[in-house]
């Protein structure tokens, strides 16, 4: 059976004690379950505690970016050698705002999911429109292209996982309603057929990301292609997060 995903991400947001304090608590609250997965991105200086609070729990751990190479004259970033000592199972690749803030584009963010997949750690490619690009109409044109783009020559496609997080609804209250995610994933979904084949399509597990919150997680979990969530805001707070861990199958 396919397992859903429950992602949160921090973003810049708990320092490293901040970060092992609300690991616990979460912990306390979150026990197995056999239909989904639980995953929290902590900033990268928490990986390691977190990774011992986390550590035989039922939450697994993830970064929340990488560097596209192995080691050398690269002043700030971080290898996946690095992050897999930490123990992180998962790596977002092009969040939007790595795209939009850092400048990071389709081939840079290729490169990344390649990397990361070659690690043995799986890339969630991030992938979404902005609001003028869903206002003109071509916000099916630029979902294909990141798709395209971001897993072009990648051969590991049963590693990877895709969030569409339209960027006009991140951290802004506005949620894509259920409908118009749900033709959003199907639309990724027959890409991914095209890109790999048929059937592995059907297994690979698509994020949506935006807003989500306690009140609007059960009916976004409702949809076919929806497999998951990718969590900014509501994922940094135990209640909040608890509840959306908890959705309504
Ligand atoms: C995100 O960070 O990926 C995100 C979707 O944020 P929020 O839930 O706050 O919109």
């Amino acid at each position: 059976m396919k397992k859903s995903l429950i992602a949160g991400n921090w973003k810049m947001y708990k320092t490293p004690k901040e970060s092992v304090e609300f690991a616990k608590e979460l912990v306390k609250n979150t026990g197995f379950h056999d239909d989904r997965d639980i995953l929290i991105c902590p900033p990268f200086t928490s990986l390691l505690q977190v990774s011992e609070v986390v550590s035989g729990t039922a939450l697994k751990l993830g970064a929340q970016n990488v560097c596209f190479e192995d080691e050398g004259a690269f002043t700030g970033e971080i290898s996946t050698g690095m992050l897999k000592e930490t123990g992180v199972e998962y790596i977002i690749c092009g969040h939007s705002e790595r795209r939009n803030i850092f400048g990071e584009t389709n081939f840079v963010v290729n490169k990344k999911v390649r990397k990361t997949a070659e690690a043995g750690i799986n890339p969630i490619l991030c992938v979404g429109e902005k609001l003028e690009e869903r206002e003109s109409g071509k916000a099916f044109e630029v979902i294909s292209s990141q798709v395209r783009e971001s897993l072009e020559g990648f051969k590991q496609p049963e590693m990877i996982v895709v969030a569409y997080e339209p960027v006009w609804a991140i951290g802004t209250g506005k949620t894509a309603t259920p409908e118009q995610a749900e033709e959003v994933h199907a639309f990724i979904r027959n890409l991914l057929a095209e890109l790999f084949d048929k059937n592995l399509s059907e297994s690979i597990i698509i994020l949506y990301g935006g807003s989500v919150k306690p009140d609007n997680i059960d009916s976004i979990m409702l949809q076919k292609n929806i497999d998951g969530v990718l969590v900014g805001g509501a994922s940094l707070k135990v209640d909040s997060f608890t509840r959306i861990i908890d959705y309504k199958a």
